[in-house]
């Protein structure tokens, strides 16, 4: 019951088949690789496959073949929140999120990282290691420390304070490197080639990336079998984007939906090279970036993943935006106020991005769209609200609450 159907990687330049081990990329023309599955006998058993809670609910999906490597924190089933407050602040017809931060670290990073560890398990290592802007250090931390397994986590050394805090608690080791995620990730990349550790990176390995594609399949599900009319997904090299469009094509491909979403990429402003690739109709030329309070989509340089995005977006009719740090942190505060979510800068950029494609009229205001916030705001360091203390006496406690509630 419940077992994985995954049958092999293939590469997705050249097409190659190969078996299911530990590699990643193609041995003909270094493509990066993706998983299949035998859809003859998915779709034989409809839906129906999944069964039990969680992420690995999806586990027919997903490449993990033993169950004692599911490694598991309870991370997916994350709520779909109807948002009719804010639909109708932006004047859209219906409006979902995805909120991610009720992962067991606070991200979607959970879901990459349950099946990641897991891979090194069914693989046999006995150590990991990712570079980090922050939240994949926790979350791989997290779930190799629940798999008895050594974590080596390289952190970016302008993370906010409740992330390192978070990293420092998880991980075996904790590294601070010098720079942003691109300074590092290019040489950190080679080491993989060693085999000394797990790669639990974004930019190649197949099994890692493979966990994230739940969240279309649960969007879906939480839609009694529907795909919104538009998702967007934020955008760093791109694995959350990749995952998701996976997902739902996979779903489309098996008669599961009847359509596939279209797919708005995010990015920050401050680090938009898919952006301005999409929008200049040429490859990804890799930007030098400085520092963005979405300091998840903080790449410049999104490597093999940047163009497999950028082929997704202009294969399947997508749209690529971007939008400003003070528009991230507006739409955080509008979030806030309006639906009681809070996620942090890199979660919001989504809706951030979709404030400015709606004010471009690049998105028609009568689709059901789904925002994917990717973070919890618990992590956000910002300045703190003032601490003024005021002490009262039961008239002046009067006083300010008639005051206050007077006020529109
Ligand atoms: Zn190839």
């Amino acid at each position: 019951m419940n077992g994985s159907h995954a049958t092999a990687l293939r590469c997705i330049q050249c097409g190659t088949s190969f078996p299911l081990e530990y590699r990643l990329e193609c041995d003909r023309c270094a493509g990066l690789l993706e998983l299949q599955y035998d859809w003859a006998a998915l779709e034989k058993s409809g839906p129906d496959v999944f069964t039990g809670g969680g992420l690995w609910r999806y586990a027919p999906v997903l490449p993990i073949a033993d169950p004692a490597h599911r490694v598991t924190l309870g991370e997916g089933q994350s709520p779909l929140l109807d948002c009719p407050a804010l639909a109708r602040r932006l004047g859209v017809r219906r409006l979902y999120a995805k909120f991610e931060g009720s992962n067991p670290t606070g991200t979607v990073k959970d879901r990459s990282s349950t099946t990641a560890v897991a891979a090194a398990l069914q693989f046999g290592f006995s150590a990991t290691s990712v570079v980090s802007s922050g939240n994949a250090g926790s979350s791989i931390g997290a779930y190799s420390a629940k798999a008895g397994l050594r974590s080596l986590v390289f952190a970016y050394e302008k993370t906010s304070a409740p992330k390192l805090l978070h990293m420092a608690a998880t991980a075996t080791d904790l590294v601070i490197y010098q720079g942003v995620y691109d300074d590092l990730i290019g040489i950190w990349d080679r080491l993989v080639e060693d085999r000394v550790f797990f790669d639990c990176g974004a930019s190649r390995n197949a099994y890692k990336h493979e966990g994230k594609k739940t969240i279309a399949y649960e969007i879906a599900e939480q839609l009694s079998w529907q795909a919104p009319d538009i998702v967007v997904a934020p955008v760093a090299v791109g694995e959350t984007f990749i995952a998701a469009c996976r997902g739902f094509a996979e779903m489309a491909q098996v008669g599961w939906i009847s359509k596939q979403p279209q797919m708005v990429a995010a990015q920050a402003a401050r680090a938009n090279a898919v952006v301005r690739a999409w929008r200049e109709h040429r490859p990804i030329q890799p930007i030098k970036i400085g520092y963005t309070v979405a300091e998840g989509l903080a790449a410049g340089d999104p490597g093999k993943k940047g163009s497999w995005t950028l082929a997704l977006l202009q294969e399947h009719g997508g749209i690529a935006g971007d939008a400003e740090d003070e528009e991230i942190l507006e739409a955080q505060r509008l979030l806030a106020q309006t639906e009681g979510i809070w996620a942090g800068p890199t979660g919001v950029a989504t809706l951030a991005v979709l404030r400015r494609l709606l004010s471009q009229k690049a998105i028609n205001w009568d689709a059901t769209i789904c925002i994917i916030l990717s973070e919890t705001g618990l992590k956000t360091e910002a300045p703190l609200p003032s601490r003024q203390a005021l002490a009262f006496d039961e008239a002046s406690l009067r006083r300010l609450v008639t005051e206050r509630l007077a006020r529109r």
